[in-house]
């Protein structure tokens, strides 16, 4: 099937210039949104053992949460300042556009156990990076990256060297 071809360019959102990818229009055709899932957990398949699914708020709840579902893992909510009731970790992070903070519940990861992150898209690798210092900040260790979208012109990949990081589609 022709993922790419399923998602929706919306220009300028949130701002004037961003070419954003509505994700929206591939989670609404049932066949796709399978597509998708069944191609990242072939993904997962190959990181080798891990213990837990890790996804930001909010899209990667959306592909993280099933993905725990379907492989048998617990799932771990990272989100935005003030949402999470509990005691955190906290990082900052900074977006394509604007920067705010993430946080993870401080009992959310034990030391040792092998973490996967799991989002919708990589633009910057902004979000992932402070996923990634979440995760460690516990003693986890990050066993891999996986993502529907990569936006490889934005050379986020890079800054993920040593992750073991893959994508469905790129642009
Ligand atoms: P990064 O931190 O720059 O890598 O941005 C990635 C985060 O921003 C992801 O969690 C995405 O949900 C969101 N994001 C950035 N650009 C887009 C887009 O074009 N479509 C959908 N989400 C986006």
């Amino acid at each position: 099937m022709d993922l790419k071809a399923k998602l929706r360019h919306v220009m300028d959102f949130p701002k004037q210039g961003i070419d954003f990818i509505d994700i929206t229009t591939v989670l609404q055709d049932a066949e796709a949104f399978k597509e998708v899932l069944d191609l990242m957990k072939e993904r997962l398949g190959g990181l080798g053992e891990f213990d837990l699914i890790v996804g930001p708020e909010s899209r990667g709840f959306v592909f993280g949460a099933p993905l725990a579902y379907v492989m048998g893992k617990g799932f771990i909510p990272i989100r935005k300042r003030g949402k999470l009731p509990y005691k955190t970790v906290k990082a900052e992070y900074e977006l394509e556009y604007g920067t705010d903070m993430l946080e993870m519940h401080e009992d959310a990861v034990k030391p040792g156990q092998r973490v996967v992150i799991v989002d919708d898209l990589l633009a910057t690798g902004g979000t992932t990076m402070s996923n990634i210092e979440l995760i460690e900040m516990l003693g986890g260790k990050v066993a891999g990256i996986v993502y529907f979208i990569e936006l490889g012109f934005l050379g986020g990949r890079d800054k993920l060297k040593g992750f073991n990081v893959h994508s469905i589609v790129e642009f």
